[in-house]
Formats: structure tokens, sequence, C-alpha cells
């Protein structure tokens, strides 16, 4: 693939960029000094106007501006500086620099904020937008004198003239243009000061009250202090702001200096559910350590996009676990990472953590989850444990020293940690990010495990085999040594009860373990207290909720085995909060609620109209108004329309998304099939849009309309959704197909996708993942059918 890089490297930037959001353009200059290393240069600009170019002072206009490139020939090689004006048009399309607004005090409020990552800056100025192309920047912004302007640096310099506002801004360090970033709008913000003296700022639209700004400063303070004691580079900008955007198409994103975010995941206070503290901590830990993973060191190309993500996903826990150990971070590790990154891994067709990267499609479609950010970090995990902590971090110290302010490849980490280890750290994980899948351990021998059934000869190497849940593999008990581990189930740890399960759940999928063998193991856990084994046992219940048709006896009586497993938890704790409740007592009631839903069970649906029913939902301990929501909705349709008044006029995020659960479970089809059209206009936000989607798909009710809807609306989805959004559609909607019938239907749409690259991988991961539930629901339902008429 052709790299711009090779012939221009550009050492100095300096922006000057108008926005006009009323008139939704951007009109810029930029002075870009570099090193010209070849006689045509390239400069990236996408959707934008190049008005005029000047080189060292001259006009220039043999350029040529198609296919946003900007081609200039003719050039003489060495340092030059290139002044170049332009104007392009700000969209709402959450990439870029873009529009997101929001309703404040019944006004429309706007705000321009940037999305750069991973291609995008040369959508809002020429670059040369590659991660290689470090350079240092000068910004100088102009907006309407009633917006407060944030960029990367602190500001320097303001001026005021007829309405209009610029601010000049510091120089950066050396940086990737991904990383750039700068937002004007009417914020709210709360500040604290880090003990090594960073000044730290949250910020958010006038929707949204200072005083939940205050978790999220205090968080952020803390665990830069850790950082900048743990990593030994302390961080080099005087200042970190956060800034909470209304519309944001991933989580957030780690701009040097300028950490942008969806709402949901920087908003929290003291009435916040025990999730979202967990959440929104969770998720600063994961940019704030970006600013070492990613803007300090930054890999030299996206192959090694790991070298971000899957550290950022592995330090995300570990910090927030050091400084917040009762928010009990590494349980979300276990139920994502490694549950959710071992699901995946066993299809045929998934990608490695490292991929080749050779396209600009290649490079939106990176970003799978559950491998680069899940599965790499697992395998962190396993080196860190195998290496042992103080020497993995030595190692790492090693390694900002070395490379700070530069780029860098695999190699440059693995030099850096053998230095610090007994064995050769590049020979032993380099098989596990550039192969896809992991083994199942039997006795002595390893075998890939695949949910298809099938096997082949990828071999991954093993130091030592361990039961905790560091090995990116599973280990297959035989029927003898398994019920001796389940008689002894009190006596273990928690990482190896969840693995006891994970590893079980997972051979299930396939012909090494009968389906039918997952009750009994489930009954076994009964009596367990503690909340993220419980989260897993749910897990495996909601696994075989796919051998079951809605209203059919079967189904019935598997909601009555549900309802007999829950029951015990259900009548210990009940459905309110209580004075003594410990934190497990508080996940797990939840949890428990939400199979006593399932179980339609007439006593827990009477008893939660008599609690809950006439209360405003909004008042609802945050821990349970999801499931109390979705029980409510189940019975009393008239609450449907009280709850979307709801969800369209809070600004509260994680209140919208309790809402989303209760709403899509509706039982009225009217109702259910009014939210594909509100898909579509306007009224849920697109950055919503595939989660409400999934939810909706997730309710029989209405599963065969909303298969429909997205096969019907598919070419207007692709222009709507971003490149890194619409694979998930295909992606979310195979884990719904379990009827031989929607299988067909979904083949037959989707099959002429197939080579097409921002989805062939999905499509084909896809296909399989459907064919072995299918056959898995052939094969195992008899059985599973005759233990719940028999038990
Ligand atoms: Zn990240």
């Amino acid at each position: 693939m052709e790299r711009f890089f090779d012939y221009f490297a550009p050492s100095h930037y300096d922006l000057d960029l108008k926005i006009d959001a009323e008139k939704t353009k951007l009109a810029g200059e930029a002075v870009i000094r570099g090193d010209v290393k070849a006689e045509t240069i390239k400069l990236h600009a996408v959707r934008m106007d190049i008005k005029s170019v000047y080189i060292d002072g001259t006009k220039f206009e043999s350029f040529t501006h198609t296919d946003g490139v900007l081609s200039l020939g003719g050039q003489a090689l060495g340092e030059h500086e290139y002044k170049i004006k332009f104007i392009s048009k700000i969209e709402s399309d959450m990439e870029g620099a873009y529009l997101s607004t929001y309703e404040y005090n019944g006004e429309i409020e706007k705000i321009v904020a940037t999305q750069f990552e991973s291609h995008y800056a040369r959508e809002c100025f020429p670059c040369i937008d590659e991660p290689i192309a470090k350079a240092t920047f000068s910004l100088k912004i102009t907006s309407v004198t009633t917006d407060t302007i944030l960029s990367n640096m602190p500001a320097s310099f303001t001026t005021n003239q007829d309405g209009w506002k610029t601010v000049e801004f510091a120089e950066t360090p050396r940086m990737s243009t991904y990383l750039v970033a700068f937002a004007a709008g009417k914020f709210n913000a709360t500040r604290a000061k880090t003990q090594h003296g960073v000044e730290i700022a949250v910020y958010a639209g006038l929707h949204q009250e200072s005083a939940d700004l205050a978790y999220a400063a205090q968080f952020a303070a803390d665990v830069l202090d850790y950082y900048d004691d743990r990593f030994g580079t302390p961080f080099p900008l005087p200042k970190m702001d956060l800034l909470a955007l209304p519309d944001f198409e991933a989580g957030a994103m780690e701009n040097w200096g300028l950490v942008t975010f969806r709402e949901i995941a920087l908003i929290a206070n003291e009435q916040s559910s025990l999730d979202t503290k967990q959440y929104v901590a969770i998720v600063i830990a994961h940019e704030l350590s970006h600013m070492w993973f990613g803007d300090l060191v930054t890999m030299a190309w996206w192959d090694d996009l790991w070298l971000n993500e899957s550290f950022a996903n592995m330090m995300e826990v570990y910090s927030t676990d050091k400084i917040r150990p009762e928010l009990r971070a590494w349980e979300d590790f276990y139920l994502s990472a490694v549950s959710g990154s071992l699901s995946r891994d066993s299809l045929p067709g998934v990608q490695p953590v490292k991929v080749e990267v050779n396209s600009v499609e290649e490079i939106a479609n990176l970003f799978d989850g559950a491998i680069v950010y899940g599965k790499g970090s697992h395998l962190l995990l396993m080196l860190m444990r195998t290496m042992g902590e103080e020497n993995f971090f030595a190692g790492l110290k090693e390694y900002f020293e070395k490379h700070k302010y530069s780029n860098t490849v695999a190699d440059d980490l693995w030099n850096a940690l053998t230095s610090h280890a007994d064995f050769d750290v590049k020979e032993f994980m380099t098989p596990w990010l550039t192969q896809s899948g992991f083994p199942v351990i039997t006795g002595e021998s390893q075998t890939r495990f695949l949910l298809t059934g099938e096997t082949d000869s990828t071999k991954y190497p093993i130091r030592e085999l361990r039961d905790d849940l560091s090995g990116h593999y599973i280990i297959n008990y035989s029927d003898t040594e398994f019920a001796e581990k389940l008689a002894h189930v009190s006596e273990m740890s928690k990482e190896q009860k969840l693995r006891l399960l994970m590893d079980r759940r997972m051979l299930a999928k396939t012909d090494y373990v009968a389906s039918v063998s997952l009750l009994p193991l489930v009954k076994a856990f009964a009596n367990e207290t503690d909340s993220v084994v419980w989260e897993l046992v749910a897990a495996i219940v909601a696994d075989l909720k796919a051998f079951f048709d809605p209203k059919t006896n079967e189904k019935h009586q598997f909601q009555a085995f549900v309802r007999d497993l829950a029951l015990p938890s259900y009548r210990r704790l009940g459905s309110v909060a209580k004075e003594s409740d410990t934190y497990d007592d508080i996940q797990l009631r939840a949890t428990i609620m939400g199979m006593m839903l399932y179980s339609n069970d007439e006593e827990y649906l009477n008893e939660i109209d008599n609690i809950y029913y006439g209360k405003p939902i909004s008042k609802v301990d945050a821990n349970l108004r999801w499931v109390v929501g979705s029980t409510l909705v189940k019975r009393h349709d008239e609450l449907s329309s009280k709850y979307f008044n709801l969800y369209n006029k809070t600004p509260d995020a994680a209140l919208k998304r309790d809402l989303t659960d209760a709403l899509t479970n509706t039982r009225n089809h009217d109702i259910a099939i009014k939210y594909l059209d509100r898909l579509m206009d306007g009224t849920i936000r697109p950055q919503d849009r595939l989660i409400f989607y999934i939810r909706l798909a997730r309710n029989y009710i209405i599963k065969d309309e909303a298969l429909d809807w997205m096969f019907r609306n598919w070419d207007w989805l692709r222009k709507e959704e971003g490149d890194k959004t619409i694979p998930d559609y295909p992606r979310y909607v195979a884990s719904l197909i379990r009827r031989p019938e929607e299988a067909e239907k979904f083949k037959q749409f989707f099959v002429k996708y197939k080579d097409e690259n921002i989805l062939s991988r999905d499509i084909n991961v896809a296909f399989s993942e459907i064919d072995s539930r299918l056959k898995l629901i052939s094969t195992d339902q008899a059985a599973v059918y005759e233990y719940l008429a028999n038990n």
C-alpha cells in the first residue's frame, strides 16, 4: 500500500481553522513545514475544496485534487513550506470535524468536535494522515464568542472581534494526526488537579450538571498519577481535558490532552449504579493509559493497533483495580475480555490480534473489539503472569523511556520485555498474536478449538498450564475429573470457578460436551453468592434459550427450571435494596430478577407491580432500574409511551440505556413495530441506533419484522452508519439466529457481500456461527427436552 510519508515528512503544522456551526462550514489554512523526499508529494485531503496552494511563499497552480488526494508534482527535495487554503462542510456523521447537538431550555445547542481516529483528520485539514508521520501542531481556532474552545494543549492567547473569538493554543509535542483534536461549544465543567500538578477538567454540554462531572474528574486525577508512577515516564502535558459529547460513534477517544467520550462513559454520580460507576472508571482508565500506549509511543502502522488497544484494555482494569478495588474491575475483564474473546475466537475466519492492513477499508475494519481489545489484553495478562508483574512493568518502563515521542513495531516491545524475562518473549508471543484461534487442552495434548467441530494443525506455545483465567485456552477435563472439581467448588478461587464454567460453556457448544450437562451444572451453583459467578451462570442459561421456541410446552418447562434455579436467591435478596447489602447482593439482585422475569413467574410479576408500579422510573434504584422497567412494561402497555417520552427528554444517558432495555421488552406487537420507524426518523440518536435495534430484534414479538427491516433498509443503513459500525449489524444479528428459515433469509441476503472488503470477514464468520448453532440445536435439543420433562 502506498504511504505518503515516503514522499513527504512533515515536521510542523500551523492550523488556522474558522468554525461556523450555523452554516456548518469550516474555512481553514494549513501551513505545513517538512522534508520533501520525492519529486511528487501527496497529501490526504478528503471532502474539502482546495482554494489555493503556496510553496515557500510562491503561488503554485498545477496541483491536482482527486479522490481525496492532493498531489503536487515537480517538487525540489529538502525542507519546504506549504500553505494551503481550504473550505469544508461540517457534517453530523461523527467523523472528521463534526456537528453534535442537544436541547437545553427549549433551544438547540451546537457543538463542533472532532473524531480523527483512524483516518479522518484528512477530512478536516490536508495532512499526511499516517501514524508514523509525527509532527508538532500549533492550532488557532475561531468560533462564536459564546463558545468555549478546547484543543490538545492549553490556550495561550484569546482575541474577540465582531462576535467571533479566536483562541491560539500552545504547540503540541510530536504526535500523530489521528490524535489531534478540538471542540467548540457551551460547556459546564468541573476541575481537579493531580498530585503531580496536572490540571484536570471534565466538560459536558449545558444539559449536564457540573456536579455529575465530579466523579470522573477525581478518578481521572487519581489514575493519571497512578500511571505516572507505574510507567515511570510522567504525563508530559500541562493539562488533561475530558469532554462528553451527545453524539459519538465509539465509546471514547484518546486525543492527547483532550479525550472525548460518549456521555454514558463519562457521567456518573453517587446515585449511579455500580455498573455505571465501574464502566465510567474503566473507560477513563483505558483512555488515559493511551496517553502512553498510543499517544507518547505510537504504532508505526495500523497492523500494530494492538500495541495501543490490547494494552489499554488490560491497563484499564489493572489500574482501576489498584486505585478503586471496591469497583471489582477484574470481574468485568473476566466476563467481557476473557469470555467474550474466547467465544469470538472459536469461529473460523476471525481475525488474529495482529493483522495486515493494506487499504483504507481495512483500517476501518480493524477494530474487532473481541479480538484486538479482548483477546489482545487476555494475551498480555498471560504474558504478565508468566513474566511476573514487576519484571513486566520494568520492561514497559524501558520501552517508554526509549521510544517516547516516536513510533514502534512489535519487536521494539518484545526487546524491552525480553531484557526483563527469563525467556524469549517474541518467540512466545508471536504465534499467539499472528494466528487466530486457541487450543483446547486435554490431558497433555492440545488441539485447536473451533465452534464448527472441525480442527486444524495450528499449535500455540504454552509455558505453563494454569487453571486461573490467564491462559487463552480452554481445559477439557474428563467427566470424572470434572465431577471431582465440582464436588470441591467451595474450595476454589473465583477465577478457578469462572474457568470451570467458562470452559464447560465453550465445550458444550461442540461435540466435546453435551448441552444437556449444562442443566445440572448450573443447578450446582444455585447456592452461590458471588455475583460474577452468577453472571456466568446467567450467560449459560441465556445460551440454552436458543433451544426453545416461544410459547411451547418445552419453553414453559425451561422457564420453570430457571425459576427454580433463581428462587432461593430471590427469596434471600428480594426486589428492593437493603441497608445491609454487600456489593455481591446489589449486583446479584438484578441478575436474579432478570432470571425471574424470563421465567414469567406470577408471584414475581405481582410483587414488582405492588412495589414499583406508579413510581417514576427515574426514581427507582439505578441498580434495578433496567429490570424493574423491563418487568413493568411487559404487563402495562401504557408505560411504553411514558417511558419513550422520558427516553427522548432525559439528558441522563444511563437512564436512557435502562429505558432501552425496558422499551424493547414490550409484549405488544403494535408498539414494538413503531420503534422500527423511530430508528430512522432521528428520534433515536444515530449513535444509539445499533443498540436499540439489537435489543428490539432480540424480542420474539418483533424479531421477524426486525430482521426484515434490516434487509429492507440495508442501503440506507450503509449510508447512515460509519464503516466501523456497519459490520456490527450482521455480527450481532447472527447471534440471534436460531431457526432454519431465519438462517436462510440471512444468508440469502448477505451472500452478495461475502467478498466485500468492509463486510467479508464478519459475514463469513457469521455464516459459520449460524451453521454451528443450528447444528447444535438439531443434535442436542432432544436430550435437553428429555431432561426438563423428567426433572
Ligand atoms: Zn482504546
